[in-house]
């Protein structure tokens, strides 16, 4: 978004899948491929890359490297930084970089590639990304658990950590975002007040204990149903739900922004409460679906008229706030781009923020790269 106008750089005619190395696990992409391609291509030889973000049929690599892409799988297998090996990259006055390796090790010098990963484009044009794989999980189950609400699904998140388990993926959703669900059509029992998607990968018996040991740890906190997808099918049907559900609650309002924070898993539940106060408080609708594996949910903020905005800005404000005072963070995958560097500084120290202004004026002396992305020109405001 050239928020200072300027010039648009595309990069999506940019799709090829230059190497898949099956001896070293690795691919080599260039930046416009689209993530879900790279999960055919290489699965298909055996492999596996497990960055996820469910904008995969549409967003590409470069875009993922930029914001340091997650995802459902992130609980068990992380975000896109743990795959880059290597970045080439194109700074300003036009010179190439090739940044990092194509070996798992390598400790030379600072790691400008993991710095350049999550720059949000404000540092350099990345070319060719060397990406590690893993061998592709034999098998996969995924188990759907409804709750009565949110505060039981943090109480089953907890038995399932706490008893060794890593499972793949575990999606929250609240009451708003399943009514949402209904709404759009999808039949679910009306009791349920939030609920759990979750994976588990492995050989076929490891998926199976897995599966049992999470369905006693949901039983154990007073589970409503619990549902194990018999074959690949109801699987799809499961995950196509997840992924309908941005659009599904886009058509609730006239206008929604979905902020993306991250607490302590154990504190899910009582954010959720602090959000619902305040939505009473200042009337703006809002609900909220994430990753409760990683503490990562995406709230969204739902409003028809602009003279509502004021009360949008307060909620959100109030939502950061909250976010801090529990020990998290601003932002666990989308950034913090244009929206949300206002508030950085509730966050990050002055030191910290100029430590990051001397690093960008290295590779980027006149501010040309993606100008008014985390650090808007007239400087972070008191908040
Ligand atoms: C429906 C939906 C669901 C989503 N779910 C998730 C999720 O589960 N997890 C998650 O982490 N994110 C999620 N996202 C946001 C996600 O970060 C983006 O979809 C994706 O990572 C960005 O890729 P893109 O191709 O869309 O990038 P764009 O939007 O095109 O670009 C994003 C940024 O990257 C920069 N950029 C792009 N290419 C380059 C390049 N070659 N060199 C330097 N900078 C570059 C751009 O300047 C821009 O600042 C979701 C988004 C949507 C719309």
């Amino acid at each position: 978004m050239p928020v200072a106008g300027g010039i648009v750089l595309s990069v999506s005619g940019m799709t090829s899948i230059k190497d898949i190395d099956r001896r070293e696990g690795l691919a080599v992409v260039e930046p416009g491929v689209v993530l879900g391609d790279l999960h055919a291509a290489v699965e298909k030889e055996g492999w596996f890359y497990p960055p996820d973000p469910n904008s995969l049929v549409g967003c590409a690599l470069g875009g993922n490297v930029a914001e340091n892409a997650g995802g459902p799988r992130a609980f068990k297998y992380g975000v896109t930084r743990e795959y880059v090996l290597g970045l080439e990259a194109f700074l300003i006055g036009g010179q190439r970089i090739q940044a990092g390796r194509r070996t798992r090790k390598g400790v030379t010098g600072y790691d400008v590639t993991g710095l350049l990963v999550g720059s949000e484009g404000t540092l350099a044009v990345f070319g060719d990304i060397t990406l590690e794989l893993i061998p592709k999980p034999p098998a996969v189950m995924t188990l759907m658990a409804l709750f009565d609400s949110v505060h039981q699904t943090g109480r089953a998140v907890g038995e399932i950590v706490e008893a060794g388990l890593v499972p793949r993926c575990i999606e929250l959703l609240d009451s708003g975002t399943l009514q949402a669900m209904r709404d759009a059509g999808n039949a679910l029992d009306p009791r349920a007040g939030a609920m759990l998607l979750m994976e588990v990968d492995g050989d076929e018996r490891a998926c199976e204990e897995q599966a049992e040991r999470i369905s006693d740890a949901c039983d154990k906190v007073g589970v409503l149903e619990l549902l194990v997808a018999q074959d690949a099918a109801q699987r799809d049907r499961l995950w196509a739900a997840r992924r309908e559900m941005s659009p599904a609650v886009r058509r609730l309002a006239r206008h929604k922004l979905s902020e993306d924070v991250v607490v302590p898993r154990q504190k899910v539940g009582e954010l959720l409460d602090r959000v619902a106060r305040a939505s009473e408080r200042t009337k703006v609708h809002s609900l909220a679906y994430g990753h409760a594996g990683d503490g990562n949910l995406h709230v969204n903020f739902l409003w028809n008229d602009e003279s509502e905005l004021a009360s949008v800005d307060a909620a959100i404000e109030q939502l950061f706030r909250d976010v801090i005072e529990l020990g998290g963070t601003l932002s666990g995958e989308h950034g913090i781009g244009v929206l949300k560097a206002p508030y950085l500084p509730l966050e990050q120290s002055a030191e910290l923020i100029s430590l990051q202004r001397d690093i960008k004026r290295a590779f980027d002396p006149s501010g040309l790269l993606n100008p008014g992305k985390i650090f808007p020109s007239g400087g972070h405001g008191a908040c």
